[in-house]
């Protein structure tokens, strides 16, 4: 194997690099940035791994209350409990384990996300995936969209002699498309793996790759990722080409993208190419910009 071969498809595994309770409601553990994860991940700016945690019965839904977002996308994925949520434009819903929403702030929208009432009521385990997406300066500004996406609408592929399914959230898997509308090309895949059995994923080249286990444990390309660890696949080859084997029965988040090759300023709920743009953004959302909540 020469040696360029060898780099091919390197992998790095990262464990959470902080945590921190978001609102009041989203014990979650942080994988990127806070691993210094930027362009290695790109288009992708952001994810919080939440729980799994048991939050006992209450009659006040925790969550995190009313704040805004401006220039990215947020993608929530929920495992387990129900998630609520409404936002300026007037969009709401409720989702649950197996839907996905995402949420495409770009030029502003005001949200809370909160536990769905009569869940929480109930008291119950949560268990959550939020991912932020980047988006060009191109759509930075453009109009603020939401899809709710339900279980039911998320195509399901067998994999070979019975190693576990793949649900395709967004991108193309063996010509089933996700139903995720996307601003840059991405894939992202709800992976179930069973242990001792193997997968080759396809990616198309140039995307970003990184895989997140939720739960099980799992070999990428030889190299073993466990329980909340982010494997990423440091590699600038043509060829997409991830193996992996399941050492447990596994939950994985897969995502790809093409990388989004322009700056990036953040500042808590707003990502934009320069500081000139966030103080915008701070300054738009203090004059009520990007709306209320009614
Ligand atoms: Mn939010």
């Amino acid at each position: 194997m020469s040696e360029v071969e060898l780099h091919r498809g390197q992998v790095q595994v990262y464990k959470p690099g902080s945590q921190h309770v978001v609102g009041d409601g989203f014990h979650v553990r942080n994988l990127f940035p806070s691993n210094d994860l930027d362009r290695e991940v790109s288009p992708f700016l952001m994810l919080d791994y939440a729980g799994p945690t048991f939050y006992p019965a209450t009659e006040i839904p925790r969550g995190v209350g009313e704040h805004p977002h401006r220039g990215f996308e947020t993608v929530t994925i929920v495992y387990q409990g129900l998630v609520a949520h409404r936002d300026s434009a007037g969009h709401a819903g409720v989702i649950g384990p197996g839907d996905v929403q995402w949420m495409t702030a770009a030029s502003g929208v005001v949200h809370e996300e909160l536990h769905e009432k009569e869940w929480a009521a109930r008291g119950g385990t949560l268990q959550a995936i939020q991912l932020w997406v980047n988006i060009p300066k191109a759509s930075k500004m453009s109009a603020p969209r939401y899809q709710t996406i339900g279980d039911e609408q998320i195509p399901v592929v067998d994999l070979a002699d019975g190693a576990g399914h793949l649900r395709v959230i967004a991108g193309t898997v063996e010509g089933k498309q996700g139903p995720a509308n996307t601003i840059t090309p991405i894939e992202l895949y709800d992976l179930r793996l069973k242990a001792g059995h193997t997968v080759t994923l396809d990616l198309p080249a140039g995307y970003n790759r990184a895989l997140f286990v939720l739960s099980g444990r799992i070999r990428v390309n030889g190299t073993a990722a466990g329980e909340a660890e982010l494997a990423v696949i440091h590699s600038h080859s043509e060829r997409g080409t991830i193996v992996l084997n399941g050492k447990e029965d596994a939950v994985v988040l897969v995502m790809a993208g093409e990388p989004i090759e322009e700056p990036i300023a953040r500042y808590g709920p707003f990502v934009m190419n320069t500081k000139q743009e966030l103080a915008q953004a701070v300054q738009d959302y203090q004059a009520g910009k990007m709306g209320h909540l009614s």
